[in-house]
């Protein structure tokens, strides 16, 4: 790279010598740490905003290694993308919740839906449905408990989004759109996407309360959402404040710390299943 005046040589500094052997070695130790049971997955409630009665749960990865202690999903999930690896680490995801969601009905629990995060390989993947349709048989869920969180920038490419969303649709589990109105939206098709609701994103929850253009933004995406015959729910919900701005908008779903960070499956199932 010439940017830096004339010099000819690319020049690397220890930090980075030490960041692109850090990738390295994460990179190869991700390969193992589904056979080595590294992967575990947390879950944070989702509850319906009006009775606050538990409606669903969003499971969230976490990798915890050996030696690097628990990695981010922030910095191994596009490492995953970058190498591929999200493809078996996905399944391994959306499996899990699958056993997990249908062990705590077996277990008596009142039935909730568990959403699941999808990524852009993943859900540019030909055989998805046939993916998520054989997860199903094989755990016993049935598709009504499975929620599938997918993003705005993953339906860049419209046409082909529309098919996969009506084969999901087609196979009776939910779909929602996660981290609504910070990607790429596109309004106009909305409207031919197969989906059941929108997520708000925490950076127009966060700031509810004092910034009268993020309220007008949140109560907007939730009337449009319902003209739509769309559900909303808002994550990132931290405060009773914001909570209340939500439900005199008529949200109908929230999840975040005001109720709960992630848990455990174990912890999940002593605080929230027990009493529900
Ligand atoms: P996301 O889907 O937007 O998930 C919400 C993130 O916000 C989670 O971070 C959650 O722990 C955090 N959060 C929840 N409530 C609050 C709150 O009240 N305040 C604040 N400040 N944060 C809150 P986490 O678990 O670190 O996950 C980060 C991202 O990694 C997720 O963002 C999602 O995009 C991705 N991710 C997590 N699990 C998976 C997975 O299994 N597959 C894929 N493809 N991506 C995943
Ligand atoms: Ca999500
Ligand atoms: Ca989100
Ligand atoms: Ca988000």
């Amino acid at each position: 790279a010439k940017a830096g005046g004339g010099n000819k040589f690319q020049i690397y500094t220890p930090d980075m010598y030490s960041n692109s052997h850090k990738k390295l070695f994460m990179e190869n130790a991700l390969r193992k740490s589904i056979e080595n049971n590294e992967l575990l997955l947390e879950y944070q409630p989702q509850v319906d905003a009006k009775t606050r009665q538990l409606v669903g749960v969003e499971a969230l990865v976490r990798w915890n290694h050996p030696k690097l202690g628990v990695v981010s999903p922030a910095e191994f999930i596009p490492l995953s993308e970058e190498t591929g690896f999200i493809i078996p680490l996905g399944e391994w995801v959306l499996k899990e919740a699958c056993y997990q969601n249908k062990r705590w009905q077996d277990a008596g629990y009142p039935p909730v839906k568990v959403s699941v995060n999808l990524s852009s390989k993943q859900f540019s993947q030909e055989n998805l449905a046939d993916e998520v349709n054989k997860i199903l048989e094989e755990t016993g869920l049935a598709p009504e408990f499975l929620d599938l969180e997918i993003t705005e920038s993953m339906m860049m490419d419209v046409n082909h989004s529309i098919q996969v969303l009506n084969e999901l649709y087609a196979l009776g589990i939910q779909i929602s759109i996660d981290d609504f109105g910070t990607g790429y939206s596109s309004l106009n098709y909305l409207k031919r996407f197969s989906i059941h609701r929108l997520k708000i994103d925490r950076t127009f929850v966060q700031d509810i309360t004092n910034s009268s253009k993020d309220a007008s933004i949140v109560e907007t995406i939730i009337t449009m959402a319902h003209n739509l015959g769309l559900g909303v729910i808002a994550e990132g919900v931290e405060l009773e404040e914001q909570l209340e701005f939500l439900v005199s908008k008529n949200c109908d779903e929230f999840q975040g710390y005001y109720i709960s960070k992630p848990l455990s499956a174990y912890k999940f199932e002593q605080m929230f299943l027990k009493n529900s």
